[in-house]
């Protein structure tokens, strides 16, 4: 969403507004939980975050994790240009031992994964039957079956000892991390939920610039058609020059 160095502003802008602490408050008003820690949950996908808990995780990232930059940034990259065609993308910070490597800092919708009933959980529609449709329409990209019909599962794994939450309550929450966005963006963008992006779509975006987005159909396109990835591959090779 935005460039590296609009990047460093917002995180400039963040630190002064005590915008980090205010996000700190709000996920601490969720309850303690434990789960089987399966990554059921984290295989499904990137989970969207705000915009102001994306530049939580990019400053975890770069004080933290120096010598995983080169390996998240392929990742990610991976999984922005292939999450609709490959089954196999995972979220980035799934590491191979099955954890998170960012669990300090995920962004609220992992932390609030499993805390509502059975009765409330909803995913909602992400619309891809409608863009699967698009896309074989306008480019002859085949979007795979359990890629377009795979819905997230309530899990009966997670236990707090204050049981399921709210629904309202839980979407206020969010609501309430999503406001800390208007110090970079419209109001109107921010509650219509275009701020609320998977990292790799925020971390590609100030990465590889506007241009990545409209680059996407071909590479797509040399996957679907012949599992190839040099167009991928040189993106990457960019991406991976990145410092945070
Ligand atoms: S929340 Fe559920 S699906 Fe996710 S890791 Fe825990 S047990 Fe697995
Ligand atoms: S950020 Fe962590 S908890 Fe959330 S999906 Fe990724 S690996 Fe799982």
């Amino acid at each position: 969403m935005l460039q590296q160095v609009e990047l460093y502003s917002a995180l400039g802008r963040a630190e002064q507004n005590e915008l980090f602490v205010k996000l700190e408050k709000a996920y601490a008003m969720l309850p303690e939980s434990t789960c089987a820690s399966c990554a059921t949950c984290c295989k499904w996908g990137s989970p969207p975050a705000f915009f102001i808990e994306y530049l939580n995780m990019y400053k975890y990232v770069r004080d933290n994790m120096k010598d995983s930059w080169q390996e998240l940034l392929k990742k990610a990259t991976e999984y922005y240009y292939l999450e609709l065609v490959d089954t196999e993308q995972t979220c980035p910070f799934l590491g191979q031992d099955n954890k998170c490597s960012i669990y300090q800092v995920r962004p609220f919708s992992c932390r609030a994964y499993g805390l509502l009933s059975k009765e409330d959980f909803e995913i909602g529609d992400r619309g891809l039957k409608h863009l699967a449709k698009k896309f074989k329409e306008e480019y002859d990209i085949t979007i795979p079956e359990e890629i377009v019909n795979y819905d997230l599962a309530w899990c009966d794994k997670v236990i707090s000892p204050q049981g399921y939450q709210d629904k309202s309550s839980m979407a206020g929450l969010a609501a309430q991390i999503g406001t800390l966005d208007y110090s970079f963006f419209p109001q109107e963008l921010v509650d219509q939920e275009g701020t609320l992006l998977p990292y790799p779509v925020h971390l590609c975006n100030t990465v590889l610039g506007s241009g990545a987005r409209s680059r996407k159909i071909k590479v797509m396109k040399q996957f679907t058609d012949a599992r190839e990835k040099e167009l991928l591959n040189g993106f990457i090779e960019k991406a991976t020059l990145f410092q945070f």
